[in-house]
């Protein structure tokens, strides 16, 4: 952390001065670009690599997992606009039980881009972190590194969309990681995606055997939705198919742990693999680990490649069209915020005065083996909770919030809220709050949340006035 007195003894020179920095453009981030743009404030998006989306997109985490009650989505605002753009070009589609979230990622990646730019925000990439700016507990800027070498940037408000809390953490935001009890974050998972796969030919070979989701033509998209799974020991279909591929030394016994597929909206011919996943060194925020888990999740897929191949009707000429860019990170920091979510209020479908966004997806925990995780953690039915928009402002530290997988959460709560819509709906209400603080000429943490949330509804999103008692969705 340094002050700006120490940034001119370093003579790091300043590249820029904006009114709304938002770090990371990821899921979050790219959304907290948009709505930074739509301010009128000067804004501007730093990521480290050379495109939006983020989990996403480089990642190649699709579909967005269902955020609904009775197929009425809980997310609306930047979110509802980004899947309706997708839809319209065909890039997108319904998955199961009317969740329009079936996407491309490369599609996803050029609207995401195109969006900021209308906004009128600005976009800076491969650029990383290096450090953080602060003085008198107030962050003043961050110090970039990129091929230009060392420079800072100038910020009235910054927005931490890195999902893993860098910049709180350098700022001096405390934090926690991993399952309380062990310290253990969840799996990584380096997914890939397969070409030149016959979907007729495979969807009619799963649906033979039973326990698949196979629609033959998914609503607003040409192409056939396919999902289907392999966990050890869990009854689905293709579990005497990876046995024989272990006899046979195709695969190993470890990559029957997870296995999962999906086919995408927009992209015919091509399967999207949720997996591997790598259970071993899994802290987000260590280097040695993420390459680590590259090398050997590269390694993996090629078994899964080979198996495909063998063993799957369709998949016969199938080639390895890419393995993702970005480890999947499914949790490392939690920054602690004005006030930590918990599991109760998750399961016991609290709503907040202050709350940005309503979450009913369960509390998905992945574990290193299969035999440790408990399953989904489902509310009750037709219930939904929300978010406050304290989980996003960090403690100690002025004009910084966070957005994204990092929120203030327990592990279990994180586990919840992490998913694709919700993160989306953080990082809108993140640019929003700035944009009133900058009104008003207060703190992100003075703004009152109330303010914020009505704000947020005459944008779009799905809350209900907090006059109401008893919020219907
Ligand atoms: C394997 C896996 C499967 C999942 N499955 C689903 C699913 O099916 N559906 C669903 O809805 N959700 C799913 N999730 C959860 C969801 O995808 C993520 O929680 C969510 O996308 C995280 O969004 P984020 O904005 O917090 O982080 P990200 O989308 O990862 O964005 C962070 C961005 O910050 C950038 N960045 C990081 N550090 C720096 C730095 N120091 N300087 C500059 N830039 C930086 C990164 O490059 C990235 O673009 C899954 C997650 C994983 C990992």
């Amino acid at each position: 952390m340094l002050t700006p007195d120490q940034v001119t003894a370093q003579a790091i020179p300043p590249l820029e001065s904006v009114d709304i920095l938002v770090v990371g453009g990821g899921t979050a981030g790219a959304v907290a670009g948009i709505a930074a743009g739509r301010t009128g404030y000067r804004s501007l998006v730093i990521e480290q690599l050379g495109f939006l989306g983020g989990t996403q997109t480089g990642a190649l985490v699709t579909p967005m997992m269902p955020n609904q009650v009775e197929g009425r989505p809980l997310n609306g605002g930047i979110d509802w606009e980004i899947n309706q753009r997708l839809n319209r070009a065909m890039e997108s589609g319904v998955w199961k039980d009317g969740n329009r979230g079936w996407f491309n990622p490369e599609m996803l990646k050029v609207t995401l881009e195109q969006m900021v730019i209308e906004s009128g925000g600005h976009l800076l990439y491969y650029t990383l972190v290096e450090d953080v700016v602060v003085e008198g507990g107030a962050i003043q800027g961050i110090v970039i590194a990129n091929k230009a070498g060392r420079s800072w940037i100038r910020a009235q408000r910054v927005i931490d969309c890195t999902g893993d809390g860098d910049v709180a953490a350098r700022a001096g935001v405390p934090f926690a990681s991993g399952d309380p009890e062990t310290g253990i974050n969840q799996p990584f998972s380096v997914r890939f995606h397969l070409g030149n796969v016959d979907l007729d030919r495979l969807a009619a070979y799963l649906q033979s055997l039973g326990r698949c989701d196979v629609m033959p033509t998914a609503e607003g998209s040409a192409v056939p939705l396919i999902h289907t799974a392999m966990v050890w020991g869990r009854g689905w279909t293709l579990e005497p198919l990876f046995r024989q591929a272990v006899a046979e030394g195709v695969l190993q016994e470890s990559d029957g742990e997870y296995f999962q597929v999906f086919t995408m909206a927009g992209r015919p011919g091509e399967l999207a693999f949720n997996c591997p996943r790598i259970s071993e060194q899994v802290d987000g925020t260590n280097p040695w680990h993420l390459t680590q888990a590259q090398v050997r999740g590269r390694q993996i897929i090629q078994r899964y490649v080979a198996f495909c191949r063998r063993y799957l009707p369709g998949c016969e000429g199938a080639y390895l069209v890419l393995s993702a860019p970005l480890v999947g990170v499914r949790e490392s920091r939690r920054i602690q915020g004005e006030y930590v979510l918990t599991a109760e209020d998750v399961l016991g479908a609290r709503k907040f005065p202050d709350g940005i966004a309503c979450n009913n997806y369960p509390i998905d925990i992945h574990r290193p083996t299969q035999d440790q995780r408990p399953g989904l953690t489902h509310l009750p039915p037709g219930t939904y909770h929300e978010i406050p928009y304290r989980c996003l402002v960090p403690l100690g530290v002025e004009h910084l919030l966070v957005a994204g997988r990092c929120l203030s959460a327990s592990f279990e709560a994180q586990g919840s809220v992490r998913v694709q819509s919700n993160c989306r709906a953080m990082g809108e209400a993140a640019a929003v709050a700035c944009g009133l603080s900058l009104d008003l000429g207060i703190s992100p943490r003075q703004v009152n949340g109330m303010t914020l949330r009505q704000t947020l509804i005459d944008r779009g999103a799905r809350l209900t006035p907090v006059s109401q008692p008893e919020p219907v969705v």
